[in-house]
């Protein structure tokens, strides 16, 4: 790859990360343990949460938390498909359906207008997924559950140290708003720890049941154990996962998290600067920033004019040594949703396979998006090229 290659997203891990990892390792206790006990403590203060349970990856996370709120099979949970692919997947891993919302185009987030009308007698849960960090309309969605009595996940993968307006404050994502909020730490979020996850809740009781279940059903954790004066013996009361955390990726995602509010800073600056420098070019849509939300932009996608071809501009891009990538994909057009039981759209009597009339804007978000490179070390004379590359790639001799 070229020197001056510029990567969609690159994490900042330096020397304090490389320091935790080696005291962690060198402390002799490796897998979940007092680092993570400290990571959780740390992360809840961070979001403004009474709880934080970290486990093994975002997607963990997800399928703890549609357990815990009584997501079992046969039932039928609402979602979006326009998500990373994840978000569904948890729901059939608890046996459940997703029932896939379309969404609001101009900010890639589920449509709170469409929930009422797929709610079913079999509907358990909602699942709102915060898209590319963009936190999604909760006043909207939290009401609709609190109506109809369904608890309210939040899939917050991408939306560490995203702000909502709520009752004239500005608050963290994962305070949480809904019931449980899911993290995800994998490397292109804005906290990475290699993989992991976080769950928050300001329920006691759903905060034990992540802490019961992530390690077996173990009844006595480890740390426990260890530091008994007399002999413990445990038990498994309930059928539990391994989806712990190591002790050493916790220690690096404590460094992590000290990074945070300055990497928000930067790519909060760097997504105003590509407003600005994207702001007159004919045909483009910028993503949209409602008043009442303040995102990290972990992810900065734009729309192409009407007639450009996304995989023709991607790949105009990629010569120039720039990396981008195609809007969020749907879910229900990949081979592993053909079977058309494995979901259903808000429309009970529609029964596609494949594309689906009531995820038109999902499905044109998937095809009209291309996410720009973004993070924040990036330089603004990365991002200059970044925009001459697109301008390029857009202008008519260069299409077709
Ligand atoms: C990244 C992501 C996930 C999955 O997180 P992992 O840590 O990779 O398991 C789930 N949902 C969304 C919206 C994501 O962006």
């Amino acid at each position: 790859m070229p020197k001056d290659f510029v990567p969609v997203a690159r994490p900042h891990l330096g020397q304090e990360e490389v320091a935790a990892a080696g005291r962690a390792i060198l402390s002799g206790w490796v897998t979940q343990g007092p680092e993570v006990a400290r990571f959780e403590r740390e992360f809840a203060a961070y979001v403004g949460s009474p709880h934080a349970c970290a486990v093994s990856s975002g997607t963990t996370a997800l399928h703890l938390a549609l357990l815990a709120v009584g997501v079992r099979p046969g039932d039928e949970v609402i979602t979006v498909s326009h998500s990373y692919i994840a978000t569904a997947n948890s729901i059939r891993y608890c046996g459940a359906k997703p029932v896939f919302v379309d969404i609001d185009p101009a900010t890639f987030n589920i449509d709170p207008q469409k929930i009422e009308p797929a709610i079913s007698d079999r509907t358990r849960a909602i699942l709102c997924v915060h898209q590319m960090g963009m936190p999604c309309d909760l006043k909207a969605i939290v009401e609709i559950g609190r109506h109809r009595g369904l608890p309210v996940v939040e899939d917050a993968a991408c939306a560490i140290g995203s702000e909502i307006l709520w009752q004239g404050q500005w608050e963290k994502i994962g305070k949480p708003h809904g019931d449980v909020a899911c993290f995800s730490f994998h490397p292109r979020k804005l906290l990475t720890t290699g993989d992991g996850g976080m769950l928050t809740t300001a329920s006691a009781e759903i905060d034990a049941k992540f802490r019961l279940w992530r390690q077996h059903g173990m009844s006595v954790p480890d740390t426990v154990r260890h530091s008994s004066p007399e002999v413990v013996f445990e038990s498994y009361p309930e059928l539990g996962f391994n989806y712990r955390l190591t002790d050493i990726q916790a220690a690096i995602g404590r460094e992590q998290l000290k990074r945070l509010p300055e990497a928000i800073a930067q790519r909060r600056q760097l997504a105003n600067r590509y407003k600005q420098l994207l702001g007159d070019m004919p045909g483009l849509t910028l993503p949209d920033e409602p008043d009442w939300t303040r995102a990290n932009w972990q992810s900065f996608c734009i729309r192409l004019p009407k007639d450009i071809d996304q995989r023709t501009v991607m790949q105009k891009m990629l010569d120039e040594g720039i990396a981008t990538r195609r809007g969020i994909m749907c879910a229900h057009l990949e081979p592993a949703y053909r079977d058309p039981e494995t979901w259903r759209c808000a429309q009970t009597t529609c029964k596609p396979s494949g594309r689906c009339p009531n995820l038109a804007e999902s499905e044109r978000a998937q095809r009209e998006g291309v996410i720009l490179p973004l993070f924040s070390e990036m330089t603004e004379e990365q991002q200059d090229r970044v925009v001459r590359a697109l301008r390029a790639a857009c202008s008519p001799r260069n299409q077709g």
